[in-house]
């Protein structure tokens, strides 16, 4: 892989604390689903520990993603409401996104590739929303997104780097904390870092001597490389079957928090991940996208490590097409 450049944070953003994982708590009750913390006696005596699994992939929407794009929508004013949201993602920020403006009474505009999967395409104006289909090998998605916020005046919400969408995505970890107290370790699945900068925030709150751990797939180690060197290190877009955790680099508000409140940052292979996908369908019946088994594959790889302790697992994602998660299954 290659590192095509990397870059020092010259400006510090405003960073979301643990008080707006809170204020977002309280905006999401009643809309988002609070999920089930789910145990397995065979990975506990597997492990020889005790193993909490927040299920994520039974979030509306199938991801997290519901939790930081609700958050981010709540919070806008009369103006901003009347010209809707814009954002760029073929994923399940797209999805998210959607149906938080369709359950706030807004219209949403979703810059998707024109080679996105046509479920995802459908699922997306099934939501409501205006769907504006890009050529992914000549135009760029992030230019399209921004001449549309300023020429209709709407609001860009991208999927990772920006404090509302943090702060949502940091109350799944609060609701770990709170249904099973401190743990000793807790493991989440990385991208852009939406989703571990949340959950650190109400990690270092709520079980401050907590290990949190982020895992991304090995193909795509940039935020292990940011992590480590201090910098935020770009990559080119990394082949790997986990979809959700493509990204190219963390973002200015994921970072510094990232830097300054976790553990440590792992990688795992494509095949780690869906021994893991197996795994949760076998033995647990549950339906998990390759990127949601990014922690749970690390924990694995180092059980031994974790014995006699409180372990977390955040499952991040279910959302994968029936013919790939058959394919994932076999063989
Ligand atoms: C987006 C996503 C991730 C990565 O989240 P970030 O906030 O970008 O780090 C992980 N798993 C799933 C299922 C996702 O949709």
């Amino acid at each position: 892989m290659s590192i095509a450049n990397s870059t020092t944070i010259s400006s510090s953003p405003l960073l979301p604390t643990f008080d707006d994982v809170v204020a977002a708590s309280g905006r999401l009750l009643g809309h988002a689903h609070q999920t089930p913390v789910l145990t397995s006696r065979t990975v506990n005596e597997d492990f020889g520990a005790e193993v909490f699994f927040k299920c994520e992939n039974l979030q509306r929407t199938g991801a997290f993603k519901f939790r930081g794009a609700f958050n981010a929508l709540s919070k806008f004013d009369d103006r901003q409401r009347r010209a809707g949201v814009v954002t760029f993602s073929s994923g399940n920020h797209a999805q998210a996104i959607a149906l938080s403006a369709r359950l706030l009474g807004m219209p949403a505009s979703i810059v998707m590739p024109e080679d996105a999967p046509q479920a995802k395409v459908a699922a997306t104006r099934g939501y409501g929303a205006t769907v504006i289909l890009y050529d992914r090998y000549k135009d760029d998605r992030e230019q399209i997104g921004r001449d549309l916020a300023e020429k209709n005046g709407l609001t860009l919400i991208p999927p990772y780097d920006h404090p509302d969408v943090i702060a949502g995505q940091g109350t799944a970890a609060k609701e770990l904390f709170e249904e099973v107290g401190a743990l000793d370790a807790f493991f989440v699945c990385l991208g852009g870092g939406g989703l571990l900068s949340g959950s650190a925030l109400s990690t270092r709150a709520l079980a401050p001597d907590c290990k949190l751990y982020g895992v991304e797939p090995e193909a795509g180690n940039d935020g292990q490389q940011s992590f480590r060197s201090g910098r935020i290190v770009h990559i080119d877009t990394p082949q790997t079957i986990a979809d959700g955790a493509q990204t190219q680099h963390l973002g200015a508000h994921t970072f510094p928090i990232i830097h300054r409140d976790v553990d440590d940052v792992f990688t795992v292979t494509d095949a780690q991940l869906v021994e893991s996908m197996r795994f949760f369908a076998a033995r647990m019946k549950l339906v998990v996208e390759p990127t949601g088994c990014l922690g749970f594959a690390a924990a694995r790889a180092m059980k031994d490590q974790l014995k006699g302790k409180r372990v977390g697992i955040l499952i991040s994602g279910g959302n994968v097409d029936l013919a790939r998660l058959a394919s994932f299954l076999a063989a």
